[in-house]
């Protein structure tokens, strides 16, 4: 029978000659509370222990626990499902330039607020500012923390206690709690829905004009699309409707392509330059969607709305900062350069063939020696370009369990993300960047040898 009274004391283990190098490892005060959980942990368990551990087997407990607190939960991993925008995986990887200038950003000083000609104090939007504009044609632009911040800002600047008439086609939720009708209620605008589920018809519009709106918006379906019998009025007659009236036409694009999607086999996605192009006044859409940057929100249009909302006080509580303007600035500049498909991984893996990916996954059965191509579908995911998708080639892994596989591949050093599907385990090699592709391979082996010494 072992005692509560057995259990050694927090001295006794930190005397332990090999704890000395767990405390220089972790600190005094981390190491006594993981002992203290040790300790508890012994206590739940002193029912089903025959004898105590040794103080050597209590150290080793000792350092697993040390060990699991504190490795960080928030970890690099290879996406291998062929989502190339997957939300639950952090959306756009940063290229490596982006990355560089959040990095000189970030480690020095910087021209964030302060203008170096005139050694005086300056604003922080001026350094995205100009590569938007330049970009898109718009007038002026801010950048806040995410697209659905700058939604909500736009509205609670420029619609408080006013009717905003959109069609209720788009009245969506976006995920992660972002509805469209939600989000209009909290700015304090008048959410004013027009038309049906399905149709929509720009007199629904003068109607509600006459009926009081004061502003006009359009939304992305996003995630899902209406087909069949449906309606909504083009951009441009919204736009002409609302100018007729002296009205903005505020648009939430959402994803926010600059660059032709129909390049690489997908619909084409109406770019930020066309939207302003057609009459919108002001356009919202997030950084790390179809732009490939960093996570943000970016609002672009005309001068006096953008005032406005800059003077508003939720912008001082969600604009960006100098990690993200420097890592947005250096993906838009790349943009601008005609350089993303050479360095935004984004554009890099649209851009990659089905015969390219083909090549790479006879490469992968090569090396392990298991597996076969399977064709199959990579997908945009984040909410742009619903059930669009892209040919790729699949390496597929008959294995006895792929489910267990898959776990197994999770908890590897560089944890691995895959697809089960047909009972088949699944990698998409389009979302494997080129860097992580020996870890992917040597994690496969693993799990593949293992398979084999059970045999
Ligand atoms: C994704 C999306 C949002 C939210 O953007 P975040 O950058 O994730 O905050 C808002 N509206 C639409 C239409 C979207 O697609």
């Amino acid at each position: 029978m072992v005692s509560p009274r057995d259990i050694p004391s927090v001295d006794q283990i930190l005397q332990h000659p090999r704890t000395e190098q767990l405390l220089r490892a972790y600190g005094h005060a981390w190491t006594v509370s993981a002992i203290r959980e040790l300790q508890d942990d012994l206590r739940c368990d002193l029912a089903n222990l025959s004898a105590m551990p040794s103080d050597d087997a209590l150290v080793d407990s000792l350092a697993d626990i040390l060990g699991t607190q504190s490795q960080a939960s928030l970890r690099a991993v290879i996406n291998a499902t062929g989502v190339l925008l997957h939300t639950n995986l952090g959306r756009a990887p940063l290229a490596r330039t982006a990355l560089k200038a959040a990095e000189e950003a970030a480690s020095a000083y910087s021209t964030l607020e302060y203008d170096l000609t005139k050694g005086k104090r300056s604003k922080r939007d001026v350094h995205a500012s100009a590569l938007l504009t330049r970009l898109t044609g718009g007038e002026s632009a801010l950048v806040v923390n995410n697209n659905a911040a700058a939604v909500f800002l736009a509205l609670s600047a420029l619609a408080r206690g006013r009717k905003v008439a959109i069609s209720r086609s788009q009245l969506v939720e976006i995920g992660g709690g972002f509805r469209i009708p939600d989000v209009m209620k909290q700015s304090g605008a008048k959410l004013f829905e027009v038309g049906t589920t399905n149709r929509t018809h720009l007199a629904d519009f003068e109607q509600a004009i006459a009926e009081g709106a004061s502003m006009l918006m359009m939304a992305h379906h996003s995630n899902f699309k209406i087909i069949g019998f449906t309606e909504e009025p083009a951009l441009e007659d919204l736009a002409r409707l609302a100018h007729q009236h002296n009205l903005p036409l505020v648009v939430d694009l959402g994803s926010g392509a600059f660059l032709d999607t129909a390049k690489y086999g997908l619909a084409h996605e109406t770019t930020v330059q066309e939207t302003l192009a057609k009459g919108a006044d002001l356009v919202c859409f997030s950084g790390d969607k179809l732009l490939g940057g960093p996570q943000a929100g970016i609002l672009v249009g005309r001068t006096d709305l953008l005032s406005k909302i800059r003077r508003h006080p939720l912008y001082r509580a969600i604009r960006a900062d100098k990690l993200c303007l420097a890592a947005l600035s250096a993906t838009l500049d790349l943009t601008l350069r005609g350089k993303a498909e050479e360095e935004i991984p984004l554009y890099m893996m649209l851009a990659r063939t089905p015969e390219d990916l083909r090549a790479q996954v006879d490469r992968w059965v090569d090396r392990l020696q298991a597996g076969s191509p399977l064709e199959g579908l990579s997908t945009v995911g984040g909410g742009s370009l619903p059930g669009e998708t892209l040919p790729t080639c699949l390496l597929a892994l008959n294995l006895k369990s792929p489910a267990k596989a898959a776990a197994r591949l999770r908890e590897a050093a560089s944890p691995i993300i895959a697809r089960v599907q047909d009972n088949l385990l699944l990698l998409d090699p389009r979302t494997v960047l080129p860097w992580q592709e020996e870890a992917l391979l040597n994690a496969l082996q693993t799990i593949l040898n293992e398979r084999k010494d059970r045999s």
